[in-house]
């Protein structure tokens, strides 16, 4: 069926934003609202209580994945699912997940309003612990959902004062019966911020997410020799920091040297063994590399590898890099993201194709049903802080086009 233009009700869908962000206020206008905690309690029972108020039922599954489902006209039929996440980073914003879920309730709302019957049953998704602030890994209650973690290995992680996920979900009641285990869907669909400056910068209202870029991560380490720092002349010192700086330098060029599609960051550095009067001996550091493409990941990889092989030719300090991690990229469901590219241009909003920099929880939901995802510019990209901002109309044009794939995918009953 053609998408429909149909329009949610902004300020009702602001309103819900601004109630759920005085739950777990930060200390710069944005919110500490981490994972099973309190604040995290209290904000999954408003959306319960506001779910309940639109006439769903709401489930919780053993992860505390919580899912309020509107009946279809054939309730036999595998749901159409939308959502994200309600917890947020420990200084977060306001819109990060939440305007996900917000979005889909929205969207419920307005079917209410119209008295629209769909043909699949809809649910609305809060995936628990997408921040991996307080746990990790992040993305846990849809990495179980999907298979790819156990749960009995996500109950027993534990947070920074040892307390252990199984213990802080039981705490705030949110631990259900129905084992978090995947079920037959039919599409799920996730608003979020871009997280990113590029849909503001084109002034595009709507970023059709085609998949998320390829990533792997390093545990490096440069090699000297540690010598007094003040008898040492030049010539017979090898400074593995120096050295160090200069493999960071090298990196920083392979991402430069791909204009907008590289990423490198070195996010962790040690230098050992740590005294202001010796020469380092030993730096190790970490390496988060990204590309849209797997092949000009591993050409950045080969170009890593060389400036190692470079720098112990120039400094005779050695390098170790050993690989700790790599996800290759991720196409989301062609379908779906034509349901998102259809929506967007049925209700006249300037969209292009995105991918995502980021992991998400539909990446997760992808690996065991068709899934895609819509993003909405936020100001200057930032995120992951209390700063953090959608403004009205970006947040109603998500929800707008969230509205029209949900409808096509799950049917109307005319
Ligand atoms: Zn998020």
């Amino acid at each position: 069926m053609a998408a429909r233009n149909l329009r949610i009700d902004p300020q009702r869908l602001w309103d819900m934003h601004m109630a759920m962000a005085e739950i777990g206020p930060g200390i710069a206008g944005g919110n500490n609202r981490q994972t099973v905690t309190a604040e995290d309690r209290a904000g999954r029972d408003l959306f319960k209580t506001w779910c309940e108020a639109a006439g769903l039922t709401v489930t919780v599954d053993r992860m505390g994945n919580m899912f309020a489902r509107r009946s279809g006209r054939d309730d036999s039929l595998a749901p159409v699912m939308a959502g994200s996440h309600l917890d947020t980073q420990p200084t977060g914003g306001r819109f990060d997940g939440i305007t996900g879920v917000l979005s889909a309730l929205e969207a419920v709302h307005t079917m209410n309003d119209l008295g629209i019957q769909t043909e699949r049953p809809i649910e609305i998704v809060n995936w628990t612990n997408e921040e991996g602030a307080r746990f990790g890994p992040p993305m846990m209650g849809s990495a179980v959902f999907a298979g790819l973690i156990d749960e009995a290995k996500a109950y027993a992680t534990e947070d920074s004062d040892g307390v252990t996920f199984g213990e802080a979900l039981s705490a705030i009641d949110y631990q259900g019966e129905a084992p978090a285990v995947a079920r037959p869907i039919h599409a799920m669909f996730e608003v979020h911020i871009e997280q990113g400056p590029f849909l503001e910068a084109e002034g595009k209202a709507i970023g059709v997410v085609t998949g998320v870029q390829a990533m792997r991560w390093y545990k490096a380490r440069t090699l000297g020799e540690a010598r007094h720092a003040g008898t040492t002349p030049p010539a017979a010192r090898k400074d593995a920091l120096t050295a160090a700086a200069r493999l960071l330098l090298a990196l920083d060029a392979i991402m430069q040297k791909r204009g907008m599609d590289g990423r490198v960051t070195v996010g962790m550095l040690q230098a050992y063994p740590g005294s202001p009067n010796v020469c380092p001996d030993r730096v190790e550091f970490t390496v988060d590399m990204r590309n849209p493409e797997t092949d000009e990941l591993n050409a950045m990889d080969r170009e890593f590898r060389k400036a190692a092989e470079d720098l112990y030719s120039e400094t005779g300090c050695g390098v170790e890099i050993e690989e700790s991690w790599f996800s290759p990229p991720i196409a989301f469901d062609a379908d779906c993201v034509a349901a998102v590219r259809r929506g967007a241009e049925a209700n006249g909003h300037a969209w292009r194709e995105i991918m995502s920099g980021a992991g998400h929880d539909a990446v997760n939901v992808n690996k065991v049903a068709p899934a895609a995802m819509i993003f909405i510019p936020c100001a200057d990209g930032i995120s992951h802080n209390e700063a953090e901002y959608a403004s009205p109309e970006a947040v109603a044009a998500g929800a707008d086009v969230l509205l029209a794939a949900m409808l096509e995918a799950a049917g109307t009953v005319d």
